[in-house]
């Protein structure tokens, strides 16, 4: 064989096959071209899954007419023009390839009107451009793709069925307008309308957007926050630990307003939960991390479903801090005060007899006035509280929902007595407080332990009478050997005894009766991968915390009302109180209004 070059519309369909990969990626970088035009207004309109037809219709800038045949050419873009430019990029596309892949793939009509000059349009089959004629489009730009995947048979046996390839285009533009809360989206599927979401032009608003996105639920259990450092923003909604999923499905991360999968923010996420979390289940989130362009990396990927990080050290750490914060200011006290994860059916003799109590469900809220400060500086306001202060306005009803709050009365009240050797019943300034006694003092023991063990860095480490060989790899070896500083601060003492092996001498005090090697082993494989490692502290959490569950009050234990009031304040000090070490809530709180409601009182 010689050595030819492929011809062109050839070299558009290798593209495409790495782009296009099912109709969604066409839609998202349809859309991602509208957003790029500084759309307001996006329709999107899908048949047969996508695949007999997608269009997308903005109200963007528009393609001038002499420009319409060079948009559906291979690298041609308008959004960047150097090297310079590619360093620091703002829009969404960049690559200049959608186009052509997605027209080397399907019957693709351009309609276009750039300044409301009158519109023209191109098509483009088998690869090969038409010509530009005129089209009564006034404004914006539509793109009309029939018969995707037509001329590769291969990529269309792959295809799944309509509902689940309309699956993915309907998460896809959940995505996008998640990420783009000010513009408007109209979806039809199948010629019939299937969703419309209005554009919101404030963080409020936005609410709005997060719970016709991620549902109600998410929002009214969610937590908003802001925090700013230099070069770096991250805000977004926080669900709280008690809200935990059993699949990571409600975790958006979005860079620049782009939908990413992130590891290390992942990781970051991940390990600022692990302390508040039950095994096995995930939290769910929608944040929003803002950075200089120049320091993040967005040609790592041809989706641009990734993204790389200058310094993805930094990012780590500022994620993990912030949601640290944010969960560690979920306990009593603070502005999920009045929180019960039950919803009191409002009619009590309706279906089933007595009253119902259903977890998870949407729950009246009483926020505070002020969102509360916490040392970082970052403001933590739930979102519900934006989101009824918006419902109030609306009504002309601005203060119907903000409960006065007596400073006198601590924020789970005193203690009324004991139920069942179970609850504790307590009375605040809103009405009735339940404490799970068992759940709230292995909370606050835990948080208790972990606090000694920090303090008590002297005492953590403990000399064996038989030193531990430990084998590994010679660059293993030497990292352990210029990390020493590492290990010493978690309490081992490590020599090196030879090119590939370590000699353990000290270990932790509470690691005593681990596998020692393993664990040596396991920290030195995070040092490489991640440059750092947290699953020491992820170990001796799990002891602290069995210890803690071993120590604390079994049901059954009679309490008097002083050691009842002694845990309610200890309680209230302690922070991540507000959920048990298993991800249980603690303590719910039934404001007198809710009670009002189940004895139909005033109705
Ligand atoms: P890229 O988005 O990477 O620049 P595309 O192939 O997606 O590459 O688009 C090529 C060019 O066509 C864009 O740079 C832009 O100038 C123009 N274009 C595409 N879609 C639109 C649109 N909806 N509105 C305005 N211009 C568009
Ligand atoms: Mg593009």
């Amino acid at each position: 064989m010689t050595i030819e070059l492929l011809p062109d519309h050839l070299i558009n369909q290798i593209a495409a096959g790495e782009v296009i990969e099912r109709p969604s990626s066409a839609v998202k970088e349809l859309v991602e071209n509208s957003l790029d035009a500084g759309a307001t207004h996006i329709k999107i309109d899908v048949e047969a899954g996508g695949v007999k037809l997608i269009r997308v219709t903005d109200n963007g800038v528009g393609i001038p007419k002499d420009k319409l045949a060079l948009a559906l050419q291979r690298h041609a873009t308008s959004k960047i023009s150097s090297m310079t430019d590619l360093n620091s990029v703002s829009s969404l596309g960049f690559r200049g390839e959608a186009l052509p892949s997605i027209a080397s793939v399907s019957k693709l009509t351009l309609s276009s009107s750039f300044e409301h000059s009158l519109g023209s349009c191109v098509g483009v089959e088998q690869g090969s451009i038409g010509k530009i004629k005129p089209a009564p489009i006034q404004s914006g730009t539509q793109v009309e793709l029939r018969d995707l995947f037509y001329n590769v048979p291969a990529r269309r046996k792959f295809l799944r069925t309509e509902k689940t390839e309309l699956g993915h285009i309907e998460k896809l533009i959940r995505l996008l307008a998640l990420g783009h809360p000010n513009v408007a989206f109209d979806i039809r599927v199948n010629g019939k309308s299937k969703a419309q979401l209005a554009s919101a032009k404030s963080t409020e608003n936005h609410a709005r957007r997060v719970e016709q996105i991620c549902g109600k639920a998410f929002l009214e259990n969610a937590f908003y926050f802001e925090q700013r450092v230099e070069g770096l923003s991250l805000s977004g909604w926080l669900a709280s630990p008690t809200f935990s999923r059993s699949q990571p499905d409600l975790q958006h991360f979005f860079v620049n307003r782009r939908s990413v999968k992130d590891k290390t923010v992942a990781h970051a996420t991940k390990q600022a939960f692990a302390d508040v979390m039950f095994h096995g289940r995930y939290p769910a989130y929608v944040l929003f991390l803002d950075i200089d362009p120049h320091l993040v990396d967005v040609n790592v990927h041809p989706g641009k479903q990734e993204v790389r990080f200058r310094d993805s050290r930094q990012i780590h750490s500022f994620v993990h801090r912030c949601i640290s914060e944010v969960i560690a200011s979920t306990g009593p006290g603070h502005e999920k005060v009045v929180d019960a994860p039950f919803e009191i059916s409002a009619s009590p003799y309706s279906e089933s007899s007595g009253f119902q109590a259903r977890a998870g469900a949407g729950q009246a809220y009483k926020p505070f006035a002020n969102p509360r400060q916490t040392g970082l500086g970052l403001s933590i306001a739930d979102s519900r509280e934006a989101y009824a202060s918006l419902i109030d306005r609306s009504t002309g009803d601005a203060s119907a929902h903000v409960d006065e709050f007596d400073g006198d009365i601590p924020p789970l009240g005193f203690a009324l007595a004991q139920l069942h050797g179970i609850y504790i019943l307590a009375q605040n300034a809103n009405g009735l407080v339940l404490v799970d006694m068992h759940a709230a003092h292995e909370r606050t023991t835990y948080e208790r332990l972990k606090k000694n063990w920090d303090d008590e860095a002297s005492l953590r480490s403990q000399p064996l009478l038989v030193p531990i060989g430990v084998s590994v790899t010679q660059a293993q070896a030497e990292l352990a050997g210029s990390h020493g500083e590492i290990f010493r601060e978690l309490g081992f003492e490590l020599d090196r005894s030879g090119p590939e092996s370590i000699l353990v001498r000290q270990v932790p005090a509470i690691l005593a009766n681990a596998d020692v090697e393993q664990m040596i082993q396991d920290v030195i494989s995070d040092i490489e991968e991640e440059g750092h490692t947290e699953r020491l502290r992820g170990e001796v959490n799990e002891i602290l915390s069995t210890m803690a569950c071993h120590g604390s009050v079994r049901a059954n234990r009679r309490m008097t009302v002083v050691e009842m009031n002694a845990l309610l304040r200890e309680m209230e000090k302690t922070e991540r109180s507000g959920q048990c070490n298993h991800g249980r809530p603690t303590y719910v709180m039934f404001s007198i209004e809710q009670l009002d409601k189940l004895f139909l009182r005033g109705q």
